[in-house]
């Protein structure tokens, strides 16, 4: 049997991020429009709406004159300082399709700092939403997702509390590993907020599942999608005899066939940026296959 991980394809932010452009598109009809950097974490999607609303990819090569006027779309992980002087440097517009879940965080942390909290941010190193949340204000400390096991908890001691903010898209594990070592060495009071519900609600679903050893799970996602692959991890992390893989395409999927044991269930699940068409084609196929296995014997010996 194949079964879905549910809910899988598009998240709230992701569906925000895709009607702004498309909302841009319908009201100004001819409007250059211009993407300074992947709109989401998946190629397939990015490639789907940069068709449909017939946009380019920003270009230093271009001369800037050329965007003069244009309207520049910033991603659905946040939108910083430098790229408001950007759009201004190029005389352009701009569409800020920034997740409303972060937008809410920003909030937060721009109150704790306002009434004099102090605001650590735990992420991952270079991620668009580490760059977004740190560049709110100076005061606040990153700490790197790398660094968990080797950061000097100890220092934390200089401060009375502690407000964590931690990258939306980190594992429950990830963040439960932190957790473990400030307890260990911070004696303050420590605040940690909670990861993204959207991705908590289909990894919760993913691990509350209880499968069979020749059972098989498998992520779509794109291999830049944090959240994609920190799902794949917590499943390898909990189902550790199972056969669990991420796969980018159709194309993906048709190279793992021979590798999939059609005895067992398939769990198929998704990144919150993994479009839900693809999903399901990826679903309708393994279905097909097993069908075609569970009928006519000499493909059920090939595998
Ligand atoms: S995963 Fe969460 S934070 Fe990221 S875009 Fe989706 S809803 Fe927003």
């Amino acid at each position: 049997m194949v079964k879905y991980i549910t809910p899988y394809g598009f998240c709230f932010g992701v569906r925000n991020s895709l009607n702004k452009v498309r909302e841009l598109h319908k009201n100004r009809p001819g409007a250059k429009i211009v993407f300074v950097y992947p709109l989401v974490h998946s190629k397939e999607t990015n490639a789907m709406i940069y068709k449909e609303i017939k946009a380019t990819n920003y270009s230093p090569d271009v001369p800037q004159k050329e965007y003069r006027g244009a309207y520049l779309i910033f991603p659905a992980h946040g939108m910083t300082a430098v790229d408001h002087r950007f759009v201004k440097s190029l005389q352009a517009k701009y569409i800020d399709c920034t997740c409303p879940v972060l937008l809410n965080t920003k909030k937060l942390i721009k109150k704790n700092l306002s009434d004099g909290k102090n605001v650590f941010f735990l992420g991952k190193k270079n991620h668009s939403e580490s760059r977004f949340m740190c560049d709110i204000d100076s005061r606040i400390h990153f700490i790197s997702t790398d660094e968990i096991d080797t950061y000097d908890y100890q220092h934390l001691n200089d401060f009375s509390s502690i407000y964590l903010y931690p990258q939306s898209t980190l594992s429950q594990e990830t963040l439960n590993r932190f957790n473990a070592n400030i307890k260990k060495f911070y004696k303050g009071k420590y605040l940690p907020y909670h990861l993204c519900i959207e991705c908590l609600k289909r990894w919760n679903n993913g691990k509350s599942i209880v499968p069979a050893l020749n059972d098989t799970f498998i992520i779509v996602t794109d291999q830049s999608s944090s959240n994609g692959n920190e799902f794949a991890d917590l499943l390898r992390n909990k189902f550790f005899r199972n056969k669990i893989y991420t796969i980018e395409s159709y194309q993906q999927l048709k190279s793992l066939k021979k590798e999939i044991n059609f005895r067992g269930n398939i769990y198929i699940g998704s990144a919150t940026s993994t479009p839900n068409k693809l999903v399901e084609k990826i679903a309708n196929h393994l279905k097909f296959w097993s069908f075609c296995k569970r009928l006519v014997p000499q493909f059920r010996d090939r595998n």
